[in-house]
C-alpha cells in the first residue's frame, strides 16, 4: 500500500486492497461454517469490492433499488436480499428478482401481494435485553409482535407470498457474545411463532452489525464463537454483515497543504476532508492513520480537511512526528462507509481518484 500511496500524481485518493480483502471475508466464511453470509452492500458498494466478494459469500443484502440495480450489474448471478424501511412500488416490483425480500410493515406487505410472487421474512422488532442498550437499533425498523400477527393473517390469505422466517438486524458495534446472546433471543420468539404459522425449514436472518473497533484495529470480531454459537440454533441462518468485512482493507491517502498553530493548538491541514471521509465524524472517533513520509518526536496535533466548519476534523489532539506542507498521511480503516456516506458535492472540491491493490 506504501508504496502506491507514495508515487500517486494527485491526493486524495482511495486505496483499497483486493487481495487483502479476499483474505479476510476467506477467514470469515472458513469461520462461520455453515452460516449463510451475505453482504451488505451499504458498507461499501464499489464494484470491484463487490466482484472480490462475490466468491466468498452466498449473496449480498441491498437496501434500495439504486443498490439493487447496481449489484444486478456488477454480479448478475449474485442470489439477493432486499430489505429497507419504506420501500416505493417500484423497488417492490424490483424486489420480486430478490432471493429473499425482508418486508418491513403490513402495507408493506399488502402492496406486495398485489405484485406477484416473492419469498419473504418479516423483519422483527422485538424486546430484547441487550448489556448494552444504547446501541440497539430503535427506529422505524421492523415490526412488533402485533403488527407481525397482522401480517401472518395478510399471508394466510395470499398463495403469491411465501414465509420463509424471520429478520432481524440486531444492534450495530456489539461483540460476538452479546451479539449472540440476542440472536438466540430473537430464535427463541420466532421459532415457535414459525412454526405455528405452519413455516417447514424456518429461516432466520440475525443482520449485521458486528463490532469494528476503530480504536484498536487489530481487534477483529470473533467469528469463531459467534458462528459456533449460532449453529445450535435449529434453523437456516444467515448474517449479513457490512462494515466488519470491508472497514479494514481501505485507504483515504492525502499530503498536507499547511500546518499552523493558532490560540495554543496545532492543526494539519489536509489536502481533502471529510466530505470524502465522513467516517470520524459519524461516529465521533479518531480516524486512524499513518504518516508515510515523516518520522520523529511527537506533539499533538489536529488532523483537519479543507472545509470551512469547524467540524471537518479527522482526528483531534494526536501524537504525530514533525509535518510540512507536502508530507502524505493515509488514514486506515476507510474501507466501510466512508466515501460513500460522505456529503461528496459540499464546497465542490475536486475529487479523490480511486486505486486498487491486485
Ligand atoms: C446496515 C445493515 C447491515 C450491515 O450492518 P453493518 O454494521 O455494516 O454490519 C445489515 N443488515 C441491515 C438490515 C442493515 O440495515
Amino acid at each position: 500500500m506504501n508504496e502506491l500511496a507514495l508515487n500517486l500524481d494527485t491526493y486524495p485518493a482511495y486505496i483499497y486492497d483486493l487481495p487483502g480483502l479476499e483474505n479476510h471475508v476467506r477467514t470469515i466464511r472458513a469461520a462461520v461454517g455453515p452460516t449463510q453470509l451475505f453482504y451488505a452492500a451499504k458498507a461499501n458498494p464499489d464494484a470491484e469490492i463487490l466482484r472480490a466478494l462475490a466468491p466468498h459469500v452466498d449473496g449480498i443484502e441491498v437496501s434500495s433499488g439504486g443498490e439493487l440495480a447496481h449489484v444486478r450489474k456488477t454480479l448478475p448471478d449474485i442470489p439477493l436480499a432486499f430489505g429497507g424501511p419504506g420501500k416505493t412500488p417500484e423497488e417492490l416490483r424490483l424486489a420480486l428478482t430478490a432471493d429473499r425480500i425482508h418486508v418491513e410493515s403490513p402495507n408493506e406487505l399488502r402492496n406486495l401481494a398485489a405484485l406477484g410472487p416473492a419469498d419473504i421474512l418479516l423483519r422483527a422488532n422485538l424486546p430484547l435485553d441487550t448489556a448494552n442498550a444504547a446501541l440497539a437499533m430503535s427506529g422505524p425498523f421492523g415490526m412488533d409482535e402485533d403488527a407481525l400477527n397482522e401480517c401472518a393473517r395478510l399471508l394466510a390469505g395470499n398463495p403469491n407470498l411465501t414465509l420463509r422466517g424471520i429478520h432481524a438486524h440486531l444492534a450495530s458495534g456489539l461483540d460476538a457474545r452479546t451479539m449472540l446472546d440476542l440472536a438466540h433471543q430473537i430464535a427463541e420468539w420466532a421459532l415457535p411463532w414459525l412454526k405455528a404459522h405452519e413455516v417447514e425449514e424456518p429461516e432466520l436472518n440475525v443482520g449485521g452489525g458486528m463490532a469494528v473497533d476503530y480504536t484498536s484495529p487489530e481487534t477483529l470480531f470473533d467469528w469463531e464463537t459467534y458462528a459456533t454459537g449460532l449453529q445450535s440454533i435449529p434453523a437456516k441462518v444467515r448474517i449479513e454483515p457490512g462494515r466488519a468485512i470491508t472497514a479494514y482493507h481501505g485507504w483515504y491517502v492525502t499530503d498536507v497543504l499547511d500546518v499552523k498553530t493558532t490560540r495554543g493548538e496545532t492543526y494539519v491541514i489536509l489536502r481533502g476532508g471529510t466530505h470524502h471521509l465522513r467516517t470520524p465524524v459519524t461516529k465521533g472517533h479518531n480516524q486512524p492513520f499513518k504518516v508515510l513520509t515523516a518520522t520523529g518526536p511527537t506533539s499533538p496535533a489536529t488532523l483537519v480537511g479543507q472545509l470551512c466548519t469547524p467540524k471537518d476534523v479527522f482526528a483531534r489532539n494526536v501524537p504525530v512526528p514533525p509535518l510540512n506542507p507536502g508530507d502524505v498521511i493515509a488514514f486506515t480503516m476507510a474501507g466501510a462507509y466512508a466515501w460513500n456516506i460522505s456529503h461528496h458535492d459540499f464546497l465542490m472540491h475536486p475529487k479523490p481518484t480511486f486505486h486498487y491493490l491486485r
